[in-house]
C-alpha cells in the first residue's frame, strides 16, 4: 500500500519567499511541490510516489537530508 513519500517535507519559507501556511516541499528537488503533484507525494487517489513520481528515489541516501519533516510541528 503506497504511503506517503517520505521525501515530502513541509516548509514555511523557501525561495526567498515566506508563507503563512506551510507548503510542501520536495527534498528531492529542493523546491515546492506543484498541486498537481501533491496528490503523488501523498499518495492519494491511488496514487504510489515510488511509481507515480519521476524525482522519487530510494529513501536511504537521502534521508539525511529530510530534517524539515517535523520542524513545525
Ligand atoms: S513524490 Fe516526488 S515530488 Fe513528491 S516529495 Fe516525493 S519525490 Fe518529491
Amino acid at each position: 500500500m503506497a504511503e506517503t513519500c517520505p521525501h515530502l517535507a513541509y516548509r514555511e519559507e523557501g525561495d526567498g519567499k515566506s508563507f503563512e501556511t506551510a507548503r510542501a516541499f520536495c527534498t528531492v528537488t529542493g523546491s515546492f511541490v506543484q498541486p498537481m503533484r501533491a496528490d503523488v507525494c501523498n499518495a492519494r487517489y491511488g496514487l504510489d510516489p515510488a511509481t507515480d513520481c519521476e524525482f522519487y528515489v530510494e529513501p536511504e541516501s537521502i534521508e539525511d537530508e529530510s530534517d524539515a519533516t517535523d520542524a513545525d510541528r
